[in-house]
Order: C-alpha cells, then structure tokens, then sequence
C-alpha cells in the first residue's frame, strides 16, 4: 500500500519549501522530482550535449545514476554518487532546465524512476506533472500558483541569499521563459488536474500555506 500526495506548480510558489515542511511534519518522504530533471541537465552541460542532439542524450540518461536522500533535515541530490545538490541549482541550470524537461526520452526515463519510487511508499512527491501524469490516481492533488512577479520576488531572494549575481529582471525573464516552456511543451504540459486543489499563495506567508496544506492533506488520510 503506498499513499502519494502530489503537489504540482509553476517555479517560484514555494512548493519545495513547502513540500519540506509538510513532508517533515506528516512523516512523508520527501520527493523533487525538479532535482532529477536539473541532474540531467547539469550532466548534459557538464558533457557538452546540445538539446537537439537525442542520440547522445539517450546515451547520457542510459549512464546516469541519480538520488534522492534526506539526511538531517536537507534533502541531499547524487549524480553518480556526488553531492551535486548545490550544482544544480545555478543560473545557467535554470536557463537550461525547461528545455531538457521537454523531450520525450527524458520524461519517459524519470516518469518510470518517479513511479518506482512511489511503489509501496508514502511520500509527498512536487513537480509540474505529478498529478496529471505520474501518479493520476494519487491520493492527494495539491496545484500551488502565484503571480508572475511574487513568483520572481522569491526566486530573487533566494539567489541573492546564496551569493549569485543576477538581477530581478534577469529572474523575471527566466520565469517567463520556462512558464511558457512548461505549459506549452507537448508531452505532461504544466497544469492543473481537474480533481486538483488550487492554493494561491501570491499573499500567503509559507506557514500559512503550509497549514492549508496540511489541512488539505489530513482529510484525506
Ligand atoms: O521545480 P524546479 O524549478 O526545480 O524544476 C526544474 C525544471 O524541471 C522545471 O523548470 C521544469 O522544466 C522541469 N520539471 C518538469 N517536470 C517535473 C519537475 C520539473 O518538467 N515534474
């Protein structure tokens, strides 16, 4: 038996946060599926390896070894056995990301990892499609949104806290790229699934968001 809560939502509605504290809270393993498509990017520029170039991206994702492990309140990211959970969350990752999320031999090779990782479990697992096409019988569908420009504000912060040098505009047009990257790739497009609930968090403090969810989750346990 196994109960899966997915949660699904643009970039920068806080869902990692949130998925963090709720997973914490409710005893749920923690699962960013994000972080598995950021793996395969960073390997990919690390390699030299084009998005138009399949061939050798099959060959990459063939090579590829990724894990997720929750080791004293930090969700830890290997690729091939090395911390990589600092790499992947870079300007030039987020430039890339959306673009090596939208083709078919990616999704299928992380689509059936995610899955595995589901199977007899109880876990809290954030993306753009878990709802939709991962786990569309999940138990419980959770859809965070918030305004472009919150959206941005929070993601400024973030990078500015860790030492990168970019700007809010900068930010803003990354957001915007992948949104419509995101929502009008063809496969597992972002978006609500009709038996999804919505949570607006644009004026929401994250305890407060964490708090509905919880609520949401609860009811359904
Ligand atoms: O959530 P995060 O911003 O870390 O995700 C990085 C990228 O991975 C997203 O911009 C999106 O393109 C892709 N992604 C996806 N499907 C998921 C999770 C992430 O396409 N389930």
């Amino acid at each position: 038996m196994s109960f899966i809560v997915a949660i699904d939502g643009p970039a920068g509605t806080g869902k990692g946060t949130i998925t963090k504290l709720v997973s914490e809270e409710l005893g749920l393993t923690n699962i960013d599926t994000g972080a598995m498509y950021r793996c395969v990017t960073l390997q990919a520029l690390r390699e030299n390896i084009k998005v138009n170039e399949e061939e050798k991206i099959v060959k990459l994702l063939n090579n590829i070894d990724i894990k997720l492990k929750n080791e004293s309140g930090k969700l830890l990211v290997f690729l091939n056995d090395v911390d990589v959970s600092k790499d992947i969350r870079t300007p030039i990752v987020d430039e890339y990301v959306a673009k090596f999320a939208a083709l078919k031999c990616v999704r299928d090779k992380l689509t059936v990892l995610q899955r595995k990782i589901g199977e007899n479990s109880n876990i809290i697992m954030e993306g753009r499609d878990i709802g939709t096409t991962v786990f569309p019988n999940a138990n419980v569908k959770i859809y965070l949104d918030a305004s472009i420009e919150e959206r941005a504000k929070r993601r400024y912060k973030q990078d500015i806290e860790k030492g990168e040098n970019i700007t809010y505009e900068e930010i803003l047009e990354n957001i915007k790229q992948r949104h419509i990257l995101e929502t009008q790739r063809e496969i597992s497009p972002l978006k609500k699934a009709d038996d999804a609930i919505l949570v607006d968090t644009t004026n929401l403090s994250i305890e407060e968001v964490k708090n509905k969810v919880i609520e949401i989750i609860k009811e359904k346990m």
